[in-house]
């Protein structure tokens, strides 16, 4: 084989193991899940309570939720593998029942920073109810501020994902990134944010290396041409 079918070869075969080593880690890059088939039925009901509120509720914040129950129906964040459709419903015997609190820190005593959170009941694997509890306002330094008509969007987004069986996203534009809630309640599948970059340094470094093995060759041989030039044969 002349040395330019040689340097081809550990190309093509380079190129192969490029390849192989991508599928793999796409394989195992895969979005967190909570539960992948939450529910048994369709449509999930709803119960919206907007009667039993804090004091800061607004009444804004109802439209919200439907909004937020739109955007998983037309698909959400596109992670779902069913298409799911609520039904929303005037008795609190309901699938799912959003609720608001004044302040969750002090209902349940969780950490600073919880906007909402997602509670359910679950049998043989899969949600037979569940609550969603969110709060209407929080403190920023010593002042409490009331959250508006975006930020309860986001929140009731996220916390009908969980209710949808998603676990957290490391992907900050994801809706599924915890913002309004416990970094510590992230996923263990973190890695599966940081994979693609592993990806990209593993193929990088094996480009790198490709081409110090093609340039040292061909400075062997170049050599070795010197050499039987200077000296004549060895
Ligand atoms: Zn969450």
């Amino acid at each position: 084989m002349s040395e330019k079918k040689h340097d081809v070869a550990i190309v093509i075969i380079s190129f192969l193991v490029i390849i192989f080593v991508s599928q793999f880690a796409l394989a195992a890059y895969e979005y967190p899940k909570l539960l992948d088939t939450p529910w048994d039925h369709f449509p999930i009901t709803v119960f919206i309570d907007d009667v039993d509120v804090p004091l800061h509720y607004s009444p804004t914040y109802r439209v919200q939720v439907e909004s937020a129950l739109l955007y998983w129906e037309d698909g959400g964040n596109s992670k779902l593998d069913f298409m799911p459709n609520f039904e929303v419903v005037d008795t609190d015997d309901a699938d799912i029942r959003i609720m608001w609190v004044e302040n969750i820190e002090e209902v349940i005593g969780a950490q600073e920073g919880v906007a909402g959170f997602w509670s359910p009941y679950m049998i043989n694997g899969k949600y037979l109810r569940g609550d969603i509890v969110l709060e209407v306002g929080n403190y920023q330094g010593y002042a409490w501020r009331q959250y508006g008509d975006l930020n309860m969007l986001l929140v009731t987004k996220h916390e009908l994902g969980h209710a949808l069986g998603l676990a957290h996203s490391s992907d900050k534009k994801d809706i599924m990134y915890p913002t309004y809630e416990e970094r510590d309640n992230m996923n263990p599948l973190l890695l599966s944010a940081t994979l693609p970059y592993l990806v990209v340094f593993v193929v990088g470094s094996l480009a790198v290396v490709v081409f110090l093995l093609i340039s040292w060759r061909r400075y062997k041989l170049k050599r070795e041409h010197l050499e039987m030039e200077l000296f004549g044969e060895k």
